[in-house]
C-alpha cells in the first residue's frame, strides 16, 4: 500500500511536528491523524499543547515588531513567494487534504489553487492600504489617517478547508504586517504544517508565521488570553466562536469569526429548472456538504417544485460515492463516523417526521468501508418543523421545501439565527432585487452557487459572524485605523 509520505513528491511536506519561530518542535505527546475514507493511520502529529502556544505567541510578538516595520514591498514579495510555492507543489497540497479531509482529489487541487488566490491577491492589496487626509475644524491643522497592522493575530481554523481556511485568513495578516499563531483542526493538521514549510522556504522571518498543533482546551485559552494577541481569527462551530469571543473579551480583542450556516436556496416559479438543479448539485454536494455555504434549505416554490426534484434526482442517480482518490468520485467520505451518526439522525428524525425520502437515507459506512454516507434526496412539503430544517445538515442531504408566496419565501429563508449565504434562482429583475434585498444573509448568489473568491467580502450576519474575509475588506480587517492631527502648520 502506498503510504501517504511516499504519495508525495516533495517528501518534505509531510510535517508532523509544530512550527515555531522557524524551528520544527516536537510535544511531549503525539496524536493520531487518519483517512476517513479507510480510517486508516496517517500520522502520528505532536502536541505542542500551552507551552507550544505560549513560545509562538512569544515568538510572534518578538517578530510582529521587525515585521511591522519591513517595508511592504519586501513583505509583499516573501507572501507571493509562498503563493507561488503552494501553485508549484499544488498536486502534493491537494494529496494532502484528500488523505486528511477525504474531499475528492480534482476538489482538493482546487481548494488549493482558490486558497492561493488568497495569497496572491494579499500580496497585491496590502500595497494598496491607503490612508487619507481629511479636513479638520481647527486653524492651523491638517489631519489624515494610517493603517498600521493590529499585531499578533491567532487563527483557529477548521477541516472542511484544511489549506484554504488558513491562507485565506494568513496571507492578509501577514502581508498587512501582522504576525501569526495558527492552531489547525486536530483532524486535518498535516495540510497546515505543510504549509508551514512553504512559508518557510518562502523566506518569512522565524516568528512571522507559526503553526501550532494540539489538544484545542489547552492551546485555546492560552491565544485568547495572552495581551499580545490583539485579533482572533476564527472558522468553525457557532458555539466554538461564541466561547472564543467571551474568552476574547476580557482582553477587547478584536475577532473575525466565520460560523455556521444554514443556507436556503430559493427557487422561484420562474427560474431555469435545470440551471436551479446544476446548483443545488455544486452546492449541495461540494465536500460532501460539509461546508457552510451549502444549500441547506431548497425552497421552491409550488409550480416549479415538481420539476425541480426530477431534475435535482436525475442529476443525484450518476453521482459516485468512494475514496476521494478512486477516478470520477465526486462525493468523499464525511470527516468521521461520528458525522456519519448525526447526518443519520437528522435524516431519521425527518423520516419520522413525515418527509419522503426520495433517494439514499443510509450510512455506506458498511459497504465503502469509511465515513460515508449516502447523497439523499428528502422532500418535505410545507413542513419546517424537521431537525435538517433547522440545523445545519454538514453532510450529503438535500432537503426540499415548498411554499407560495415570494413574501412567505422570505419570511421562511430568514426563519434562522444563521446569516451566511443564501441562493435564489430566478429570471425577473424585480424579483432579483426585492430578494437581495430581503434577504438576511451577508452573501447572496442570484443563479450562482458559489460566492467565495479572493477579490470579495465573505462573511456572514446574526450568529454567522463577523468580519469578512476576501478582497480589500480582507486586509483591512487586519489594520488599525489611526487618526494624526497635526497643528501649528499654517505660518
Ligand atoms: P467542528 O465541530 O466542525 O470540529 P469546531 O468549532 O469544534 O468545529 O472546530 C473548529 C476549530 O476550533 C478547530 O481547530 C478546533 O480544534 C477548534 N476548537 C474547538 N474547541 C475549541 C476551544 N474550546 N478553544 C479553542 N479552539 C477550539
Amino acid at each position: 500500500m502506498t503510504t501517504l509520505s511516499q504519495r508525495l513528491k516533495d517528501p518534505a511536506l509531510f510535517r508532523t511536528e509544530s512550527f515555531i519561530n522557524g524551528q520544527w518542535v516536537r510535544g511531549e505527546t503525539t496524536f493520531e491523524v487518519h483517512n476517513p475514507a479507510d480510517r486508516g493511520h496517517l500520522a502520528d502529529v505532536h502536541d505542542v499543547g500551552e507551552s507550544g502556544a505560549r513560545q509562538a505567541v512569544a515568538a510572534a510578538a518578538a517578530a510582529f515588531e521587525v515585521w511591522k516595520k519591513t517595508s511592504v514591498f519586501e513583505r509583499a514579495r516573501i507572501v507571493q513567494r509562498w503563493n507561488d510555492l503552494i501553485i508549484e507543489n499544488a498536486d502534493d497540497l491537494g494529496a494532502l487534504i484528500t488523505a486528511e479531509m477525504g474531499k475528492p482529489l480534482p476538489e482538493a487541487k482546487g481548494e488549493v489553487v482558490y486558497g492561493a488566490g488568497f495569497v496572491s491577491w494579499s500580496a497585491e492589496e496590502a500595497k494598496r492600504l491607503h490612508g487619507e487626509t481629511l479636513a479638520t475644524p481647527f486653524p492651523g491643522t491638517r489631519g489624515w489617517t494610517i493603517h498600521q497592522p493590529i499585531g499578533v493575530v491567532a487563527c483557529i481554523t477548521p477541516w472542511n478547508f484544511p489549506s484554504a481556511m488558513i491562507t485565506r485568513k494568513c496571507a492578509p495578516a501577514l502581508a498587512a504586517g501582522c504576525a501569526v499563531v495558527v492552531k489547525p483542526a486536530p483532524e486535518t493538521p498535516l495540510s497546515a504544517l505543510a504549509l508551514a514549510e512553504l512559508a518557510s522556504q518562502a523566506g518569512f522571518p522565524d516568528g512571522v508565521f507559526n503553526v501550532i498543533c494540539g489538544e484545542a482546551e489547552a492551546i485555546g485559552p492560552v491565544l485568547t488570553g495572552s495581551d499580545v494577541v490583539r485579533m482572533v481569527g476564527f472558522t468553525g462551530s457557532t458555539s466554538v466562536g461564541k466561547l472564543l469571543m467571551r474568552q476574547a473579551a476580557d482582553g477587547v480583542k478584536r475577532v473575525s469569526l466565520e460560523l455556521g450556516g444554514n443556507a436556503p436556496f430559493i427557487v422561484m416559479d420562474d427560474a431555469d429548472v435545470e440551471a436551479a438543479a446544476d446548483g443545488v448539485i455544486a452546492s449541495k454536494f461540494r465536500a460532501a456538504g460539509q461546508t457552510c455555504v451549502s444549500a441547506n434549505r431548497i425552497i421552491a416554490q409550488e409550480g416549479i417544485a415538481d420539476p425541480l426534484i426530477a431534475a435535482i434526482s436525475a442529476r443525484m442517480e450518476k453521482l459516485k460515492v468512494g475514496s476521494g482518490f478512486d477516478g470520477g468520485v465526486q462525493v468523499g467520505p464525511l470527516i468521521h463516523d461520528e458525522a456519519v451518526a448525526r447526518v443519520d439522525n437528522l435524516v431519521q428524525d425527518a423520516r419520522a417526521k413525515g418527509a419522503r425520502i426520495v433517494h439514499g437515507g443510509a450510512p455506506l459506512a458498511e459497504e465503502l468501508g469509511g465515513a460515508f454516507y449516502a447523497p439523499t434526496l428528502i422532500e418535505s412539503g410545507e413542513n419546517y418543523g424537521l431537525d435538517i430544517a433547522n440545523n445545519e445538515i454538514f453532510g450529503p442531504v438535500a432537503s426540499v421545501y415548498r411554499a407560495s408566496s415570494e413574501k412567505e419565501m422570505i419570511r421562511l429563508a430568514n426563519d434562522t439565527p444563521y446569516g451566511l449565504a443564501a441562493y435564489v434562482y430566478t429570471r425577473d429583475v424585480g424579483r432579483v432585487h426585492r430578494l437581495t434585498e430581503g434577504l438576511d444573509f451577508g452573501m447572496v448568489g442570484v443563479n450562482a452557487p458559489m460566492v467565495g473568491s479572493p477579490a470579495t467580502p465573505f462573511g456572514g450576519v446574526k450568529e454567522s459572524g463577523i468580519g469578512r474575509e476576501g478582497g480589500k475588506w480582507g486586509v483591512e480587517e487586519f489594520t488599525e485605523l489611526k487618526f494624526v492631527l497635526l497643528g501649528g502648520v499654517d505660518a
